[in-house]
């Protein structure tokens, strides 16, 4: 059995199935549609102009599963049994299982759920949410319905989903300004891309307001932002992406979580009989136990707990490497390698505009850092050249006889 119906529990079906397991496949998928892309719902749909793009519009479709599992969308597992090998249904109900695989992934933190909010967490008169955050495919939706009448916008958080919902709305015609506690982009890919971001950010019309932590505050029909420093923004409407957390309610009692965190081994296994992948999972990489919340990290960490919970100790172990990209003002960006990287790149090659360049980092682990920025490089290479530098891009010359 499978919990979770994002792309994590896809590509484990997908995998256990490649992998020769030929019997009985259930998916529990709390949302009431096939798997889509996240990364989508930041990009190509949000830029997508309603009524025209229709690219945009369908740019999170996947194509329909084919791994033959019997799925029961729109229900959660509400609870877990591991001796009993039972998954409890929300709404009563409870499946059997002989391997499971645990992809309930993650969702938006909320910054009126923290303290201090002046119980700014409600909505509006008009029932309206005070606070929009982006994760699903209806959050999206909502959003591109709101942003459509061009209101003026916060958004707080500077990482690349932050970055990507202020780069859409500014598109849309809104008045965007982003509230960032630190330099944008600068905790998931140092300051040197933070920089490059944000000065074509600004450039394209975003204001950009530090002042520490924000928080929200009652103001009539709109909310007001009160950072640390004193600062009071007002908007019409503020989205907030400040960060994830790992869906493991249903968990509680289960006694797999260790502090709080699913922590697999490298074989994405928690037990004989269950694994984790994806979002709601922590694992072993070379920079220590983490969460890595990107979308091939899902795919990666699924395709190897797949085969750990067929073939256990003969299993592959987890080989990862981060991939993650993100575009918005004009630039896209390619990374491989971990992140944040410091100081400035030790490579750096034009392309062929002012803002196409592909960059590399030697890391003090050892490890390489490599991006391409509005560069067009196909991942595998940009993967040599963060292992190998430059020297990898080279063709190999002829051999000589
Ligand atoms: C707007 C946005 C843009 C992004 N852009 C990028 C990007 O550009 N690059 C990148 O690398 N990453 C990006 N990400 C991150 C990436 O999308 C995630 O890392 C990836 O989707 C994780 O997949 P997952 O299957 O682990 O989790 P999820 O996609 O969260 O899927 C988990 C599924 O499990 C369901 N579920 C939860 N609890 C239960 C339960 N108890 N019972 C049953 N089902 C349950 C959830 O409803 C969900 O459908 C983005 C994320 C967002 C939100």
């Amino acid at each position: 059995m499978v919990v979770g119906n994002g792309i994590a529990g896809l590509t484990a079906c997908d995998s256990l199935r490649s992998a020769g397991f030929d019997g009985e496949l259930t998916v529990v998928g709390a949302e009431r549609h096939h798997p889509y892309s996240r990364p989508a719902l930041s990009k190509a749909l949000l830029h997508s102009v309603q009524g025209s793009s229709e690219d945009g519009l369908r740019a999170h479709e996947l194509p329909e599963p084919s791994h033959d599992a019997t799925e029961l969308l729109g229900v959660s597992a509400a609870g877990l049994d591991v001796d009993a090998r039972l998954v409890r249904l929300d709404g009563g109900g409870e499946l059997p299982y002989d391997g499971l695989v645990i992809a309930s992934g993650s969702r938006a933190k909320r910054l009126a759920a923290g303290p201090q909010q002046d119980g700014a967490g409600g909505p509006h008169q008009d029932g309206s949410p005070r606070e929009l955050t982006l994760r699903t495919l209806e959050d999206a939706i909502l959003l591109k319905e709101r942003v459509a009448s061009r209101p003026s916008v916060i958004v707080i958080g500077g990482g690349p989903l932050g970055m990507e919902v202020a780069s859409g709305c500014l598109a849309a015609g809104c008045e965007v300004t982003l509230v960032s506690d630190v330099g944008p982009l600068s905790r998931q890919l140092g300051e040197h891309l933070s920089d490059l971001f944000t000065s074509a950010a600004i450039g394209r019309g975003l204001r950009v307001v530090g002042g520490g932590k924000a928080r929200l505050a009652h103001h009539g029909s709109g909310t007001r932002v009160v950072l640390v420093d004193g600062t009071e923004l007002e908007a019409d409407l503020v989205v907030t992406a400040v960060g994830d957390e790992p869906n493991v309610g249903w968990l509680a009692g289960s006694s797999l979580l260790t502090g709080g965190s699913l922590r697999v081994d490298s074989r994405g296994r928690l037990r004989p009989d269950i694994v984790a992948a994806g979002d709601v999972a922590s694992f072993p990489t070379r920079r220590g136990v983490q969460r890595v919340p990107l979308w091939t990290s899902a795919i990666d960490q699924a395709k190897v707990a797949a085969v750990g919970l067929l073939q256990g100790d003969t299993a592959p172990e987890f080989d990862f490497q981060p991939y993650f990209w993100t575009e918005g003002f004009g630039l896209s960006l390619k990374s491989v390698g971990f992140t944040p990287v410091a100081g400035a790149p030790d490579y750096c090659e034009p392309g062929g505009s002012a803002d196409s360049v592909l960059l590399r980092w030697d890391n003090p682990d050892g490890s390489g850092t490599a991006a391409a920025i509005n560069y067009r490089i196909p991942v595998p290479k940009l993967r040599k050249l963060a292992d190998g530098g430059p020297a990898a891009l080279r063709p190999a010359a002829p051999a000589r006889v």
